[in-house]
């Protein structure tokens, strides 16, 4: 609750709306108190004297009663009858939705085919009709303007209980033997009465509107009783000559509906929980660079070379080192694994690379991407935006999330080819029946009518290995891409990994948390904890002697097949949180080997030959390396 004012209070204009409607609020309290003249008193002799005369702060109208009188008590009546409609308005119309929405089927039918049909005349025509029939008078046109907004709460509430009663808290509530009755208020009611305070804060200044609007043609307030609609009313003959009558109360309706309209956006905006995190506007288009100086060139090795990377997520107050002074490269034809816990900083690390970490909250604030010997952390949006997808391409974990939803699998394709070469449709099409049977998607001329959702995950997967294949890359970076498949899938995907890799000569990064995954494909591995670098060498030597004691126990976490009976052993512990990395080693808390030293300053990553390792008392010494 305390986070909602938070938010709102930051929202500058539902700020001033929140205090002009509370100054209102409380001025319409207030009034009974004050000491102003009879409101309905009237005076014809002193009629439309002009605003701050003697005796009339506000001037009087056209039967000589005071104005400002009229203004507040009009104000006051206004306010609650709007306020009455909506909350009216609210229940009636929620009640009606979520008992839609929750039985479902013939219920739900009958009752919204109903406020379909009132919802099919205007708004305003029904309100007349309803008063019509009722008769004028402020509470019939309460009435009629509550009965007018109930099929908008009834359609919104329904739609948001649809959703909500094929949860499964709401399955297990079931099976837990409550009742209809209890479900409704204990599990739906709950969660719905957010949406239900949002509807309301929107409506609210409408609904003023309307019974103003009722009151105006004299089918609301009756005389000599003010509100702001009659008041309006009466006052448009002496529209022309006496304008003040009317400016006094439509100034106050104006201030009104534009003060609770400001509130009520502010009240939407933090009360969405896709909006609550604070960003309320998109992620910028590349990561956001805060480098002191550019990286000196190191010795320039490998086609893309990732030099002393941070990345840090900026929240508040709080600043997480995601990635802390990583370096990799991988050569033309090569295959790179990197490898680490969930969390370990190797998406970021690899989104890094084409400033595709989300800013806010990301932050690059050091080191260097070299393409081809050129620094790419900070370079023009232009730049990276023409090198992605065809210089580097990512594969990523999910195709669900990779692959637009509404269009055809064929067309995403050649939506991925024709933004970096201009080619025809027919050339494109053509092209994307090759990049789907260069991944073995069979009878592929019908498969690129395909949308995602007719695919399996298997082959969804080799979509997003197509896509990312569609402008012959040179780099490939694959992110856990085989993690939500089966293993034969996962052995498929692999192997066509490895073709491409050595028919077209691609270097590949691969991510995973899976050593057989790596022992299968890749040529070299960097092992990462807590955003660094712990290890890194040839495949063989690290599969073979392990030399971080991190290393080693993530091995002996794997199951192998044949390999006799044996512990598994899972490391205890969690990995440190990002934002208070100790000093030292970040493994040294759930390290077995762990000393004195390796809790302070920081340590080194040593190498020897290929192999290098960021450990003070290794599995098997460095020294020993040769052997
Ligand atoms: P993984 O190795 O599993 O791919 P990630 O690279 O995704 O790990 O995440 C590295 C670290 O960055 C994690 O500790 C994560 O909590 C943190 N992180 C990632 N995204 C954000 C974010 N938007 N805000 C704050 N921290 C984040
Ligand atoms: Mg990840």
């Amino acid at each position: 609750m305390n986070a909602f004012f938070k938010l709102l209070a930051r929202n500058r204009l539902a700020l001033a709306g929140g205090i002009v409607l509370s100054l209102v609020v409380l001025l319409a309290l207030v009034t009974p108190l004050l000491p102003l003249k009879d409101p309905d008193v009237t005076n014809t002799a002193f009629r439309f004297q002009p605003p701050f005369s003697e005796g009339a702060l506000l001037g009087t109208d056209h039967l000589g009663r005071d104005l400002l009188a009229r203004l507040l008590y009009g104000t006051r009546l206004s306010l609650a009858v709007g306020f009455a409609a909506a909350v009216a308005a609210a229940t009636i119309g929620a009640a009606i939705g979520i008992v839609a929405g929750f039985y479902g089927g013939r219920t739900d039918n009958i009752i919204m085919r109903g406020v379909d049909m009132l919802m099919a005349f205007p708004y305003i025509l029904l309100a007349l009709a309803i008063v019509a029939a009722l008769g004028p008078g402020l509470l019939n046109a309460l009435i009629a303007v509550a009965v007018v907004n109930v099929p908008f709460f009834a359609r919104n509430i329904r739609g948001i209980t649809v959703g909500i009663a094929h949860k499964e808290f709401v399955d297990a509530a079931r099976l837990a033997g409550l009742s209809n009755t209890r479900i409704i208020l204990s599990e739906i009611l709950p969660n719905v009465i957010p949406v239900i305070v949002i509807a309301m804060s929107t409506t609210i200044g409408w609904m003023i509107l309307e019974t103003a609007g009722l009151s105006f043609l004299g089918l609301g307030s009756q005389p000599p009783q003010a509100d702001l609609g009659s008041m309006l009313g009466e006052a448009r003959s002496a529209l022309i000559t006496n304008p003040h009558t009317s400016v006094v109360p439509g100034a106050m309706i104006l201030i009104i509906v534009m003060s609770i309209n400001l509130l009520g956006d502010g009240v939407r905006d933090a009360l969405d929980p896709r909006l609550k995190s604070g960003a309320l506007s998109r992620p910028m288009a590349a990561t956001r660079v805060e480098r002191r100086d550019p990286v000196p060139q190191a010795e320039g090795k490998g086609l893309l070379e990732v030099q002393d990377l941070e990345t840090q997520f900026h929240v508040k107050d709080r600043i997480y080192r995601a990635v802390g002074g990583v370096d990799l490269h991988v050569e033309k034809g090569e295959c790179l694994g990197i490898i680490g816990e969930s969390g370990s900083g190797k998406s970021v690390t690899a989104l890094s690379v084409m400033g595709l970490v989300a800013s806010p909250p990301g932050v690059i604030t050091g080191g260097a991407v070299r393409y081809d010997g050129e620094d790419l952390v900070g370079a023009p949006y232009r730049k990276l935006r023409s090198m992605r997808g065809k210089n580097v391409a990512y594969i990523f974990q999910d195709p669900l999330a990779t692959l637009h939803p509404l269009y055809r699998v064929g067309d995403q394709l050649i939506e991925a080819i024709r933004s970096h070469r201009p080619i025809g449709k027919a050339e494109g099409k053509r092209k994307a029946i090759e990049l789907l049977e260069a991944v073995r998607i069979p009878n592929p001329a019908k498969r690129i009518t395909d949308y995602p959702h007719e695919m399996s995950g298997g082959m969804r997967q080799r979509v997003g290995i197509a896509m990312a294949l569609a402008n012959e890359p040179d780099v490939i970076i694959a992110d856990e891409p085989t993690t939500a498949l089966d293993v034969t899938v996962q052995a498929q995907v692999l192997t066509i990994l490895d073709d491409l890799r050595r028919s077209r000569g691609l270097a590949i990064v691969f991510i995973t948390h899976d050593f057989g995954v790596v022992a299968q494909l890749c040529d070299r591995v960097a092992v990462m904890y807590a955003g660094r670098i712990v290890e890194e060498g040839t495949t063989d030597e690290i599969l073979k002697a392990p030399r971080h004691p991190y290393t080693a126990r993530l091995m002996a976490c794997v199951p192998e097949l044949g390999g006799g009976k044996r512990r598994l052993e899972a490391i205890a512990g969690l990995p440190p949180v990002v934002d208070k990395l100790p000093a030292g080693c970040a493994f040294a808390d759930r390290c077995l080997k762990a000393q004195d030293d390796c809790r302070q300053g920081d340590i080194p990553l040593e190498r020897v030959g290929s192999h290098a390792v960021r450990c003070l008392h290794p599995e098997t010494p460095l020294s020993e390396a040769a052997e």
